[in-house]
């Protein structure tokens, strides 16, 4: 079995839900159809002639990018411009292309956590250093017929409803009375056409993040006996874990600058390594963010980061990082952000393992000789 291009869009959408993506940027599926099947992924950091060149003499169907394909609205695919010559390049080779960009870039198991791990870094204790949005919250009350409530609050649990910390399964059920009249065309599990029903139901109630709505529905539609499922979202006011750009971490033992440098040579095989020292023998709070780090020098220096690892310092970022005592590592755009898309490959493959699909992953074996 083949899986569908939606499918492989609500995989990459549980990583890197939708809503966390910063306004107006264009992520999701950039091009194709989501009812096609997809024989082969490929992912990639960027859509470009050398990454869709490489799918289409591989087989693949399908892209999975981090750098979205249309950054502009496009009024025509003008093939003189390079956006409509790459969407009909896509086009022509039969491609469908999806991109989780500033979405994954957010995502808590995004692309600066990645970043954090092929360095070394305890990914799991970072800190956001901007702060976007938080994690929101809404409670699930559903009704469910006597018998049946194990078995939801499994499915509903798996698909991320019900976690409050380390607790899993978390809901509150209390007994009543459900009343329904099923109407012309229906199969009903219990009862007939025309006779009014009252069943003895539970009240089951329980909190998601508002990211996993979709898998918890789902999950909870398929596992539900009813014919239509009564069920009801609320949203609610607790506020949940931060999201947002750059993690950093308080190291237990610091370490030296060309400690770091040789993590990010080894790690990243960066095509070139720039950074600048502020002159501290060891550094304690290091700080991390996959791509183009300048904007943040200034919220780091203040949040008292000592070392930030990213790309695209711009001669000013690093005047004001010197102003502060700041150090950089620039290891480059795209070298800080290939540990977050190598990811993309594993999780695919596991994801479509799990649910016994025969599509395969590769990643662009052209394109870093970091991750060939
Ligand atoms: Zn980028």
């Amino acid at each position: 079995m083949l899986a569908k291009v939606k499918t492989i869009s609500a995989y990459m959408e549980e990583l890197a839900p939708l809503s966390l993506a910063l306004p107006g940027d264009p992520v999701g599926l950039q091009l194709g159809h989501p009812e096609a099947e997809v024989k082969k992924i490929m992912v990639a950091l960027d859509p470009d002639h050398e990454a869709l060149t490489e799918a289409g003499a591989s087989g693949a169907e399908m892209l999975v990018t981090h750098h979205p394909l249309f950054y502009n609205m496009l009024s025509s695919l003008d093939e003189s411009y390079p956006a409509g010559r790459l969407a009909a390049e896509a086009l022509r080779k039969g491609l469908h292309i999806y991109s989780a960009h500033t979405n994954y870039d957010i995502a808590p198991r995004g692309v600066n956590f990645r970043l954090a791990k092929a360095l070394g870094l305890p990914a799991e204790q970072g800190r956001i250093i901007n702060v976007t949005g938080t994690e929101q919250y809404l409670k699930l009350v559903v009704f469910i017929p006597a018998g049946h409530e194990d078995g939801i609050r499994h499915a509903i649990s798996q698909a991320g409803a019900g976690w409050i910390g380390a607790y899993s399964h978390c809901t509150f059920q209390t007994p009543g009375t459900g009343t329904f009249m099923p109407g012309e065309g229906t199969d009903p599990f219990i009862g007939s056409q025309g006779k009014l029903e009252k069943v003895e139901e539970l009240r089951m109630e329980t909190v998601l993040p508002e990211a996993r709505k979709s898998e918890v529905i789902q999950a909870l539609i398929k596992a539900h006996p009813y014919e239509e499922v009564a069920y009801d979202l609320y949203p609610l006011a607790l506020e949940g874990e931060s999201i947002g750009l750059g993690l950093q971490f308080d190291l237990e033992e610091p370490c030296s600058l060309e400690n770091l440098l040789s993590r990010c040579r080894s790690a990243l095989k960066p095509a070139a390594l720039r950074c600048w020292d502020a002159g501290k023998s060891y550094y304690s709070r290091v700080a991390v963010c996959g791509g183009s780090g300048g904007s943040l020098v200034e919220q780091a220096a203040r949040q008292g980061i000592e070392v930030l690892v990213s790309g695209d310092f711009r001669y000013h970022d690093l005047k004001l990082a010197q102003a502060y005592g700041l150090a950089l590592v620039d290891a480059g755009h795209d070298a800080t952000e290939w540990p977050g898309v190598a990811y993309l490959r594993e999780y695919l493959v596991e994801r479509l393992e799990a649910d016994h699909y025969e599509t395969g992953v590769s990643i662009q074996a052209s394109a870093s000789p970091a991750w060939k």
